[in-house]
């Protein structure tokens, strides 16, 4: 099949912005492809030929892709560069210059889907020594053979930015509509197997039944059960019913354990592949779980060696993000795994087994050990002020809260479906004074934006810095109640005392009152404290700067976030 086709298919899907007219092209360009073809060419219409779960990318940065144009058009590279400038699209450079192109190749061959796929994987795939220059050549071979509408999307498809406005949830809606099936059930299909070719080619071969009958494979992962939020103890159990399951909601990261004979694979839930960073993880399960082949769930948690206490999520990103002298980081940042769910075990699939049910097979599968492997903490109960007393427990260990769990609900994967829902503390606000802010620049020129805000330091009095605010400010009044850059600019300009760059430091008058998803600590803020994503909720012009948030309370808040 010519890549051109597909080519031309793009160029349609990003000429339409409209969802139902995009849904509608590719229902029927979907129909007509060869099943030989599918899996590649759905790939490729998510902009991509690598599958969620595999490590490599086809990305190889704009300056490699300016050079690979200039090449492959005959053209200087700094004419390349300018007309980047001005049309900021690499796409449409190489389209222009590709049909400006003087020479043409002596064999111009036509180029196939089967030839542009693999030649974009081996890009994707080229490590070490000489890799560039390799993945350089590759991609002028292709571009010299390419049309102009062929080079605009290798290009774009190279730089992971197809800019066509289809991602998934436009696949899946194409496929039921080109199918006349159930969005549900392609959704479902395509939450455990992640291959949308693989989806239409079972729909081919087998119908709606066969969908319904998709099955996960030990070692390629699934997409998880997602939990609803709720904000009250009463709330969660309207939605899981009653009796419930209560759990510790551990704050690390979620790990999908697939077990086949002798191979572990630990899978995040973006379906990472974690299993060389956690080789002590690996070794835990085959010491406390069976022998047998099972995809069970869990969270890795990071704890501190000396006090025993939780660690903070970022701690173990580090973990996960490590690719060299992993052995170090084992020791430096001990886990432990605490499973919660198990969806095969030993040839079974339990997707419809009840939750009590696969909780009491986990239960009776895993053999605890503290600082290895261990179940999720639960309890079992109808009565909100038990539930809530397990909620306040968690909270002072230091977790992030306790997830409810409909007992016979079965495993929904990839969708939150209400089976499970997240109960968090309710978030505390801290009042804090503007101490400075930054002129904006291009759409915000003539605004105050950035503004770094202080808390008080009850012994000296003086205010120190603790974060910026930029979000939970607008643009433009929606309601009247908004506050606008406008607004805020207005309010502090009168109190602009020194102004550096684009930098002004500000007297500390006007009290805001911030929301914030956590502090952490910080040198770079005079406080020795940071917020994180800090958004102003409102005004406070009843509180004077020396009613705001003391340095002491922020140090509070801080020993109660970590359970201290
Ligand atoms: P959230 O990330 O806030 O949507 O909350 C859901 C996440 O909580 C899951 O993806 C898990 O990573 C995590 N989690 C922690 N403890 C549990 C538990 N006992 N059961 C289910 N999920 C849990």
């Amino acid at each position: 099949m010519e890549y051109l086709k597909l080519a031309q298919l793009y160029k349609r899907l990003e000429a339409f912005s409209e969802k139902s007219i995009k849904v509608g092209i590719l229902a029927r360009f979907l129909k007509d492809i060869p099943d030989n073809h599918l899996q590649k060419v759905c790939l490729l219409i998510l902009g991509t030929v690598f599958y969620p779960w595999e490590k490599n990318k086809v990305s190889i940065g704009e300056k490699l892709a300016i050079r690979a144009i200039a090449l492959a058009t005959g053209v200087n590279r700094n004419v390349v560069e300018k007309m980047f400038v001005m049309y900021g699209d690499l796409g449409i450079v190489a389209e222009e210059l590709t049909e400006q192109k003087r020479q043409r190749p002596l064999f111009k061959k036509t180029l196939t889907i089967e030839e542009v796929f693999r030649t974009l994987r081996k890009i994707g795939e080229l490590e070490g020594e000489g890799a560039i220059d390799k993945k350089v050549k590759l991609l002028v071979d292709l571009l010299i053979h390419a049309g102009p509408l062929e080079a605009k999307y290798i290009v774009r498809t190279v730089l992971e930015d197809l800019r066509i406005g289809v991602g998934e949830g436009i696949m899946m809606e194409a496929i039921a509509e080109a199918y006349g099936l159930p969005l549900d059930l392609v959704e479902y299909a395509y939450s455990i197997l992640h291959d949308f070719g693989k989806v239409i080619l079972i729909i081919r071969k087998g119908g709606k039944h066969a969908l319904e009958d998709v099955k996960p494979e030990v070692g390629t992962p699934i997409r998880v059960m997602l939990a609803v939020k709720v904000d009250s103890v009463s709330e969660a159990f309207e939605i899981v019913g009653r009796p419930a399951e209560v759990e510790y909601k551990y704050d690390g990261f979620r790990v999908q354990i697939h077990k086949k004979g002798e191979k572990i694979w630990l899978w995040t839930r973006r379906l990472e592949d974690v299993t060389k960073q956690f080789p002590d993880v690996v070794e835990y399960i085959k010491e406390c779980l069976p022998d047998r082949d099972f995809i069970i769930e869990g969270e890795i948690v990071g704890y501190d060696k000396e006090t025993g206490k939780f660690l903070p999520f970022q701690k173990i990103s580090h973990r996960i993000k490590r690719k060299y002298e992993i052995e170090k980081t084992v020791k430096e940042i001990p886990v432990e795994a605490h499973l919660f769910d198990i969806v095969y075990y030993d040839g079974q699939i339990l997707f419809k087994t009840p939750f009590r049910d696969r909780r009491e097979l986990l239960e009776s599968i895993v053999n605890e050990k503290e600082g290895k492997v261990l179940l999720a903490k639960k309890i079992i109960t109808s009565d909100d002020k038990e539930a809530q007393k397990f909620f306040e427990k968690a909270i002072s260990k230091g977790l992030e809260g306790v997830v409810f769990k409909n007992l016979s609900a079965p495993y929904r994967p990839g969708r939150r479906v209400g089976y499970m829902v997240k109960l968090k503390p309710v978030k505390e606000t801290l009042d804090v004074v503007i101490v400075g802010a930054e002129w904006g620049e291009g759409k915000r020129a003539g605004w105050l934006t950035s503004f770094v805000v202080a808390v008080k330091d009850p012994e000296t009095g003086e205010f120190l810095e603790i974060g910026e605010v930029g979000s939970g400010i607008k643009e433009k009044k929606e309601s009247p109640e908004d506050i606008t850059f406008s607004d805020l600019t207005e309010i502090l300009k009168p109190y602009i005392y020194k102004q550096e760059g684009k930098r002004v430091f500000i007297k500390p008058k006007i009290v805001i009152e911030v929301l914030y998803d956590e502090i952490q600590k910080s040198p770079k803020y005079s406080s020795g404290f940071a917020l994180r994503f800090p958004r102003m909720i409102r005004l406070r012009p009843d509180r004077s700067p020396n009613e705001i948030d003391t340095l002491d309370r922020v140090k509070q808040l801080y020993a109660k976030q970590h359970g201290m």
